[in-house]
């Protein structure tokens, strides 16, 4: 089976089968790591692990902090606002589709007094949803953060250009983190729900600069409180232990492979080889510019939508699952994210042209 899902997501074969061996009895101790303390030495010495691991892949300068917090994506749509905003401040939202236009609704929540400012960066142009990345630097205001999104999981929206911005920048990296390099340098803070490319959901990544801290919060639970969670090393309450020991062995294969540089060149093969297949048969289309289409998240539809449920049904058949489009949009998405070998989207090429042909 091929699992395309959009999240929670397929995690590497050899992860699951190491984790499979483990259940019952994890690193000698005779229980699994979800029976034993969160603060034994040897699960403080699997964060430390994981921490260290995470670092490297990313290349996470010294200054910053990593987080492994509840809550997933959303709960960091909230804890954004609350420890950054403060009572008077003013935060910018970038727009770019579904959950971009979900964080902004959450901080428009949680504001009071406070203003959020939201831009819309997606135009239509020829038919085609482009990205327009705005220029921030003409704009007078004093943002306290612009907030956004480099992949719509649901539009297939992906922004490869880097934001530009005169304040410090917070990127939901749900479905973009570790996919391929970025300069984490350039972001004032980084969130990403685990269940796309890190681990089982629920579990959420913070990798915060430091002088980020020292911004105003509102009042907020503790646990969503970034300065306590720093002072307590994650572990304020009791973390979801097993996430992060999932986390822990994805970074550790992913570094066994070859770390980002050498999974994103993959990613960038599959993404290519399936929209090539839509772009060469007029039996598919997919609806954004070349430049913005997501390597993670491929949206398409077939052009005879009366076909959606028996396209369905035989890729089911055929062993490719989880391809319906995310119920706002419709249509078909094929999500590509780390885990999915070549093999799945050459299995799914296959299918799709011999689909087209058996349906023209
Ligand atoms: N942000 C993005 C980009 C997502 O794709 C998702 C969900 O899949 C979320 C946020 C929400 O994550 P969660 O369901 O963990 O709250």
């Amino acid at each position: 089976i091929y699992n395309f899902c959009a999240g929670p997501a397929m995690l590497p074969t050899a992860v699951m089968q190491k984790a499979q061996q483990e259940l019952l009895d994890w690193n000698g101790q005779g229980v699994s790591v979800m029976e034993i303390s969160h603060r034994s030495k040897e699960f403080i010495a699997l964060t430390e692990q994981a921490e260290s691991d995470l670092r490297e892949l990313m290349q996470i300068p010294a200054n910053y902090h990593v987080l492994f917090m509840h809550g997933g994506g959303r709960g960091q749509f909230s804890a954004v606002v609350n420890n950054f905003l403060g009572e008077q401040g003013r935060a910018l939202y970038l727009v770019s589709g579904q959950w971009s236009s979900a964080a902004l609704a959450e901080a428009q929540k949680l504001a009071g007094e406070a203003q959020i400012d939201s831009l819309n960066i997606v135009e239509k142009h020829n038919g085609l949803n482009t990205v327009i990345l705005p220029d921030l630097h003409k704009i007078d205001a004093d943002y306290r953060y612009v907030h956004y999104c480099p992949n719509e999981t649901v539009d297939g929206i992906e922004i490869f250009d880097e934001l530009d911005s005169p304040w410090p920048i917070i990127a939901d990296l749900s479905s973009t983190i570790m996919s391929r390099e970025i300069d984490v340098s350039r972001y004032g803070l980084i969130y990403a729900g685990a269940q796309k490319n890190i681990g089982p959901s629920g579990l959420s990544i913070v990798i915060v600069r430091g002088d980020m801290l020292k911004l105003p919060s509102l009042s907020q639970s503790s646990i969503m409180d970034y300065r306590l969670q720093v002072e307590h090393g994650s572990m304020f309450n009791t973390p979801p232990t097993f996430a992060w020991y999932l986390a822990a062995e994805v970074f550790a294969w992913l570094k066994s492979i070859g770390g980002i540089a050498s999974i994103a060149k993959v990613n960038q093969q599959k993404a290519q080889m399936l929209y090539q297949c839509i772009d060469g048969n007029a039996f598919y289309r997919n609806g954004v510019i070349a430049a913005n289409r997501s390597q993670m998240n491929v949206t398409f539809q077939l052009v005879n939508e009366a076909l959606d449920g028996e396209f369905l049904k035989q890729a089911q058949i055929a062993g490719l699952v989880a391809l319906k489009g995310h119920r706002i949009v419709g249509g078909m998405r094929a999500s590509l994210y780390n885990a999915m070998p070549l093999e799945g989207v050459a299995a799914l090429v296959k299918f799709m042209n011999e689909f087209a042909a058996k349906h023209s």
